[in-house]
């Protein structure tokens, strides 16, 4: 498709209201999502995450755009160097380990690649000149330790984002570290000045020895790569405040331009009713699961189902069912190949309409996936009905066939499924001898060649549209 449609709606955190999608540049589409803290694996919570960006971009590839997608790898904060200090590993060498990990971990997830992963350590010079143009433009003053802080009382709309309001804020106090609540909302560090819990991570620059927080590496990779403003910026809703706040300050007080026409945020997943989280211990890491053999596209599938602005309670017992949900679209799929029955008589056709309108209406109504899959298996439960009597002719298995690999690639749970088992030529030839006897009526030869290939491990199965084999599990 080249022709992308208008007809997308996100709900943006910016105006809380869901609003219709129209990119900067027609047909483009240039979206930032903030990446993970290579300080350690990254839990399944954190996939939650990734897995919604990658369920945006896809859709907005099957709706014809070309998405540019940045995400960042967050290698110097303050848990990456407590990290690698507690490990006595040089930060670099301690971060690669888990950016390595977390590509193994997205390919694992059938996750798309972004256009871009840039690394914080690898723009400091783009860092240092944002904060410049902040103290040229007199939003950031240094501290008398030498650290830079933003003056959050000098941009007026400070607190647009997460809706607080600048009245109680406690202008003036400081907040050196990333992470911080609402309610300590007040100057936050761009630059921290080196002291000796820093070890040997600084960076000597203009603005003195020191190294960038948090929040400024975002504002400088997004603009470098994305430009002073672009159409989507997502993250978890935990990085609504103070993250993602404070790079609107930062940004729009630098550019004098708005930063992000549309803001994403996804919902937590929750383990027994509380956010999974690193610091509560009550996480599992993809490593954790697929060691205790669970499949990744299941868990693809249970991440992705239920809509990302709703909490969403991880459960075991859900990935069992997300498997036997995948395994049916597969079965259905690969029935289609060998159906061979009569026309429907436009039964097929008019299946195919209403699943391509509910499942499009769905997705672009805020990603409204969970409709969109019930959309979905209606279809497959009516075509299979279809196909057990016998009225889906090749052409039209074909086309839907054609519907359901499109889907996938909004989906990436189907995936390539085997149009033929492999036979051996010897148990081929049995199958047409077989087939002789049936159409001779010769019944007490058809049931000897059965037992035959019966003892190759082929089982032979008689339905309505004739003779269907399978090779005998031997697990
Ligand atoms: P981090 O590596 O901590 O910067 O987090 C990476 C992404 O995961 C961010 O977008 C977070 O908001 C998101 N995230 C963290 N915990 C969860 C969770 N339990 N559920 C959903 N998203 C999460
Ligand atoms: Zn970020």
């Amino acid at each position: 498709m080249t022709n992308a449609t208008p007809s997308i709606r996100f709900l943006n955190t910016l105006t809380r209201r869901k609003e219709r999608f129209t990119p900067i540049e027609a047909g483009k589409v240039r979206m930032y999502t903030c990446g993970p803290t290579v300080y350690d694996y990254a839990h399944i919570g954190n996939f939650r995450a990734f897995l919604f960006e990658d369920l945006l971009k896809r859709w907005l590839e099957y709706s014809g755009y070309k998405v540019t997608h940045v995400m960042n790898l967050t290698d110097v904060d303050d848990k990456t160097i407590r990290g690698s200090q507690k490990q006595q590993i040089p930060l670099k060498q301690y971060t690669q380990h888990y950016a390595n990990a977390f590509f193994e971990d997205i390919k694992k997830l059938n996750i798309k690649p972004a256009t871009h992963y840039p690394k914080a350590t690898d723009h400091i010079p783009e860092m240092v000149t944002l904060i410049k143009t902040l103290m040229e433009k007199g939003y950031a003053y240094k501290s008398q330790d030498g650290s830079i802080y933003y003056a959050i009382n000098k941009f007026k709309n400070y607190g647009k984002l997460s809706h607080t309001k600048i009245a109680e804020l406690k202008t003036g106090a400081r907040v050196k570290t990333d992470e911080y609540t609402k309610e300590e909302a007040q100057d936050f560090a761009l630059w921290k000045t080196w002291t000796p819990e820093d070890g040997d991570v600084f960076w000597e620059t203009d603005l003195g020895k020191g190294r960038p927080g948090w929040h400024i590496e975002c504002s400088a990779m997004s603009m470098r790569y994305l430009g002073e403003t672009f159409d989507i910026h997502c993250g978890g809703i935990d990085n609504m405040f103070p993250h993602h706040e404070n790079e609107i300050a930062q940004s729009e007080a630098a550019t004098g331009k708005k930063f992000v026409n549309y803001w994403l945020h996804n919902e937590h997943l929750l383990v027994e009713g509380r956010k999974m989280a690193k610091k509560l211990g009550n996480f599992y890491t993809l490593r954790d699961l697929l060691g205790k053999g669970y499949d990744p596209i299941a868990i693809r599938y249970l991440l992705l189902s239920t809509h990302y602005r709703q909490q969403f309670n991880f459960t075991l017992e859900g990935l069992d069912a997300a498997k036997s949900a995948i395994e049916r679209l597969r079965n259905f799929t690969r029935r289609l190949q060998d159906a061979n029955g009569k026309e429907s008589e436009g039964k097929v056709a008019s299946a195919l309409h209403v699943v391509q309108t509910g499942f499009g209406c769905a997705m672009d109504d805020d990603l409204n996936v969970s409709v969109a899959l019930g959309a979905l298996f209606d279809f497959v439960r009516d075509v299979n009905a279809l196909l057990d009597a016998g009225i889906v002719s090749k052409k039209e298995a074909d086309s839907v066939y054609t519907v359901m690999q499109r889907f996938d690639t909004v989906l990436g749970i189907i995936g390539e499924v085997e149009q033929e088992e492999p036979l051996p030529k010897e148990a081929k030839d049995l199958i047409q001898k077989r087939e002789e006897a049936r159409k001779a009526k010769d019944w007490a030869a058809a049931d000897a060649l059965r037992i035959r290939l019966r003892e190759m491990g082929v089982v032979v199965e008689d339905t309505p549209q004739g003779a269907k084999w399978h090779l005998e599990k031997t697990d």
